[in-house]
Parts: C-alpha cells; structure tokens; sequence
C-alpha cells in the first residue's frame, strides 16, 4: 500500500513518509504513507468548509445513493480490505474481513437514515404561529481514530457525518492508516464530491490542534488521556466533542450461571481479537461458590487458543498490534506477579515461526480490585479474576471503577439480571454475553470518563452530528 493524503479530491504527497510494519511478522514492511504537515491539516479544513454549504444542500435521495453506493463498493471489496487490516493491525483474517463487511453496512445503514432523519412540528401557547424544529449539519467535522478497528471507526464516523450533512477531515492513527485510504478512495469512486472527505495521516500530536481548532466538531476514539486532552484544546474554540475512550469493564459470574455461557462469554470478552477492544472484559467477578469449578474451567479455555500469524486460517488470536502495546502488556504482568496475582493462564510471549509480537491469552487469578491489573485498562489479552461472596459485593466491585463503557453478567435468575442492569454505572450491559460485541443501529459508547459527548451509531448519532434549530412561524390563521 502507498498511500497518500487526500485533500479537496486530491491525492497528495506529504513531507515525508511513515512505514507500517505486520505485526504478525516484523520482518514484513506492509505500506508507505505520506505524512501531512500542519499547513495540510489546514487546506484539508478549508477544502471541507468549502464543499460543506453543497453537500449540506445535496438532494437527500442523491445523498442517500451515494451512501448506499460507498456501502456496495465496501462490501465488494470486503476480502481485500480485511487482507490489509489484518496485514497491518494483526486482527485474524475471519475478524478482518468481518470488520470490513460492518463497515459496509455501516453505510447501508446511515443511506437510511438520510432518509428517516426527522424534524419535529409543534402548536405554538400562542394562537396564530406554530413550531418547527429543524436539524442541520454541525459543519466540519474533524474523526480522530485508533488502531485496533481501523476500518469500522473511520465507517461509523463518516458514513453517520455525511448522512447528516457535514463535510470531514479523517486523521487515523499512524500505526493502522490503510484502511483509512482504502475508505477515502471508495468513498471517491462512489461520487462524493471533492472536499467533503479529507484525509491526513501522520502525528496526532502535531495535526490534532489544527484539527481542533478549525473544525465545528470533532469525534475521537482512543485513549481517555487523549480524550481529556483534546476536550482541553478543544475549549478555547468551543468546538463541539464527543469522546469515545477506554474501559476497565467487569464481567461478573454468580453462582447460578450456566458454566458453559459463562466461561466462553468470559473467554470471548476478554481473548476476542487479543483483547484489544476498548469493550473487552478485563475485570471478572465471580462469586465463592461457582468461583473454583470456572476459574479452572476459564483457564483451560485460555490454553486452547491458537495463536499466531493473523492471514493463517488456524489462528484463533492473533498479535498485539504494536510493539508499543506489547511491552505495555508485559510491564503490566510483570507487575501483576510482582504484586502477588497468581497466574493461571498465559503471561508469556508465545513463539511462532515468524517474528511476531504473540502474547499468551491470560488469567490471573487471587486478584483484588484494588491491584493495577485491575484499576489500569490493560488493552490486551489480560484479565483478573476477583472473588466475591455475592450479587451485592459483586455490584460495588464492578462500580469501584473511574471507567464505565460496557460492563457483563452470567446468570440464570431474571431478577439478579434486572437487578444489574438497573445499578451498572456503564453505558453497554450485557447479560449472559461478552461485555465486546456490538450491533451498528443501537447507540454505543460510555458514561465519562470512558465517553463524552454523545452516543455513536444508530440514529442517536444525530445528536451530535446535528444542530438544532427552532423556528417559530406566525402564518396567520388561527
Ligand atoms: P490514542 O489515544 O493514542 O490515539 C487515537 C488517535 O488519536 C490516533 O489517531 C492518534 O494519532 C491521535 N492522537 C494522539 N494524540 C493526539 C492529540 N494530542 N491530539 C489529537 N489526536 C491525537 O489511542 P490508540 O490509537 O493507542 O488506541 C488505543 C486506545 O483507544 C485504548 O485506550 C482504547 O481503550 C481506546 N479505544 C476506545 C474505544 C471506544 O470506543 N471507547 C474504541 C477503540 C479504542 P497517532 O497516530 O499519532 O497516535
């Protein structure tokens, strides 16, 4: 892959170029990217602000095709996109490939909506007028986004921006950008017309201030560090935000949950796409009297995983995505052991036959709440089991947490399920499922400091992709 910047419907040379490299195998160089400047960042604004007032205006059914049109493209180009994610990201080629597809329908799904978006009419207390409620696009929005879903994060913030008629500038991460390009370059082929999309690849560091400052909104993903960063810049300019950030999310098991949904629920929420999802479950809680029998049972599970190089149809967990976040993993083992957790499963690098970063799926076990393994987000195949002597203990544990995005149970009884949904702090719960997984037409996102700014996906996108306006109208007739 070369990729380069796309910029009021251009392709352009950076100043200089960053190389991704597959983490399944170092040895492998998988693209070249042209790296924006400051004064790119810029003219990506301005082109953005340029196009904004015609694609604001754009016939909803034209807009809608187009939408449509991109989702098709995407969805035909499935294989290939997941290829690159995998090559570049180190998620198994199945997930991959799946990634791309939710990216499609991401499309097919905001094509909709540009249709079902409504306004709202209202009688007026005074006789003679009435009311019209009326959304419009919030302007440029500038979609900052992470590595570990590279294709499905830059698909859910642009397909829902441009549905409600707003025009981007899409700054991926620097570690994953070749989806991004693939996205841009459909989303091209599809008709949009120039400047609506913008792409600049680089620093986040260097170009997140331009970004900031001259665009209407901006929509993150990444770390809650990050996030508090960009709320900071992001005040003097009063740009609109909406932060999705890290989670430290519990699964909690009860003694009368059925072992087998509950070890694979665990298993998937905290192993699924080597954990490196801001939704995976890193803390589980299970109560004394199941707690033996699943630990046991869960730690099995870890061992049973296959894993190696992401393209290899065996590979059930492939590697962490950076060396960056490999190290980080293993400073957090370390500790975890140096602090008395007991391993149960994993805590190793594992060898394969290429030179990749492949960590053991892992489990410590004899962990309290109050250890770093469990307070700090981990981002990887890691999690701690903490034991409980009930539903009650089991409800304050999972809340003694500054994060709140997903969250999970595993039992039998209605009532204890009711009782948890109604006292989860988090955004997401999910009962006798993994805390990761999601659907696109429901909102997703968490309470701050995991989320800030309004829910993504599903029709409640639009409370951020929009602004409201009131429009009192004195016609006359009484
Ligand atoms: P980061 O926060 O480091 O990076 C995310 C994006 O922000 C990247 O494009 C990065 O650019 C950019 N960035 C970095 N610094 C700044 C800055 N000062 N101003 C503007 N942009 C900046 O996160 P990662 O990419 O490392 O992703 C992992 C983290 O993301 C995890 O903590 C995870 O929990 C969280 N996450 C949350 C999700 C959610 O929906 N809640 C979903 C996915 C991940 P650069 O390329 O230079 O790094």
């Amino acid at each position: 892959m070369n990729g380069r910047n796309f910029i009021d419907g251009r392709w352009r040379d950076g100043s200089s170029l960053d190389t991704t490299f597959n983490p399944s195998d170092l040895d492998e160089q998988v693209g070249d990217y042209a790296r924006a400047s400051r004064a790119d960042a810029e003219e990506a604004i301005a082109a953005a602000r340029r196009a904004l007032p015609g694609w604001a205006r754009f016939n909803m059914q034209a807009r809608s095709d187009l939408l449509r049109r991109a989702g098709d493209i995407i969805l035909s180009r499935a294989a290939e996109i997941g290829r690159l994610l995998a090559r570049e990201e180190g998620k198994i080629l199945s997930d991959a490939t799946a990634e791309a597809g939710r990216a499609g329908q991401l499309f097919h799904y905001y094509a909709g909506e540009v249709l079902r978006h409504p306004g709202q009419w209202y009688d007026s207390m005074r006789d003679g007028l009435n009311i019209i409620v009326s959304y419009e696009p919030v302007g440029v929005v500038a979609a900052i986004t992470p590595w570990n879903f590279p294709i499905a994060i830059p698909a859910w913030k642009c397909a829902a921006a441009l549905a409600y008629g707003n025009t981007i500038v899409l700054k991926p991460s620097e570690y994953a950008p070749g989806c991004a390009v693939m996205l841009c370059q459909i989303l091209e082929e599809a008709g949009l017309p120039a400047g609506c999309v913008n792409l600049v690849m680089g620093d986040g560091r260097e170009l997140g201030p331009v970004l900031i400052e001259g665009a209407d909104a901006v929509s993150f993903t990444g770390a809650t560090p990050t996030g508090r960063r960009i709320l900071e810049m992001a005040a003097p300019s009063m740009t609109k935000v909406q932060l999705e950030l890290g989670g430290k999310n519990p699964f909690i098991v009860l003694d009368d949950a059925d072992l087998d949904i509950a070890v694979e629920a665990a298993a998937q929420g905290t192993w699924g796409q080597t954990g490196q999802r801001c939704t995976g479950s890193e803390r589980i809680i299970v109560t004394r009297g199941i707690h033996d029998a699943f630990v046991e049972r869960l730690a099995r599970r870890a061992t049973s995983y296959r894993v190696g190089h992401a393209l290899d149809p065996d590979t059930q967990i492939g590697p962490v995505a950076t060396l960056a976040q490999f190290e980080k993993n293993l400073g957090f083992i370390e500790k975890a052991k140096a602090g008395g957790a007991e391993l149960a499963a994993g805590g190793t690098r594992v060898e394969a036959r290429s030179r990749g970063l492949y960590l053991a799926p892992t489990l410590f076990v004899g962990t309290d709440n109050g250890m770093e393994i469990n307070r700090e987000e981990v981002f990887g195949p890691v999690a701690g089991v903490i034991k409980v002597e009930d539903l009650d203990e089991a409800i304050a544990v999972a809340a003694d947490c500054e994060l709140a995005l997903s969250s999970g149970i595993a039992t039998t009884n209605l009532a204890n399920a009711e009782r948890y949904r109604r006292a989860s702090t988090a955004g997401m719960v999910m009962i006798n499922a993994p805390t990761a997984g999601l659907d696109y037409h429901v909102p997703f996102g968490g309470r701050a400091p995991s989320g800030y700014g309004g829910r993504e996906q599903g029709s409640a996108a639009a409370e951020f992709f929009t602004e409201m306006k009131t429009a009192y109208i004195n016609h006359g007739v009484m």
